[in-house]
């Protein structure tokens, strides 16, 4: 979608600081890291929310989680991970293109929760 700043950032019109990529899906720090390592995990289509999913582009976002996860566990050595997820403006969607933002925890006063 042409003004969507995550198709932006997926097609390289924006910068971003790349963390994972395949052929579907795309992952990058999050502007305004909540915590170290922040990080948004986005399908390569664009689809506003989960409401707009299909079950292969959520199983293809949901696949490459894990890899995410992990890699930022041995960059950033948090000691837990919150996985986050809007829909809606209601419920604190800002960017409508579906996103799972990938929240490294560090212990109490680490910004988040
Ligand atoms: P939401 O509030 O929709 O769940 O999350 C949107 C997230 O996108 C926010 O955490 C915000 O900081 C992030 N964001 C907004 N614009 C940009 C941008 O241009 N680049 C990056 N890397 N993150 C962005
Ligand atoms: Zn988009």
């Amino acid at each position: 979608m042409s003004d969507c700043i995550f198709c932006k950032i997926i097609n390289g019109e924006l910068p971003s600081a790349k963390v994972y990529e395949d052929e579907h899906v795309f992952a990058f720090l999050d502007l305004s890291q909540v915590t170290k390592g922040h990080t948004l995990v986005i399908p390569k289509i664009h689809k506003k929310n989960v409401f707009e999913l299909t079950p292969e582009i959520a199983g293809n976002v949901f696949k490459a989680v894990p890899k995410i996860a992990n890699a930022l566990n041995t960059a950033y050595e948090p000691i837990g991970m919150n996985l986050l997820q809007n829909n809606g403006e209601f419920a604190g969607q800002s960017v409508f293109h579906f996103h799972i933002h990938l929240i490294p925890r560090y212990g109490k006063g680490d910004g988040f929760g």
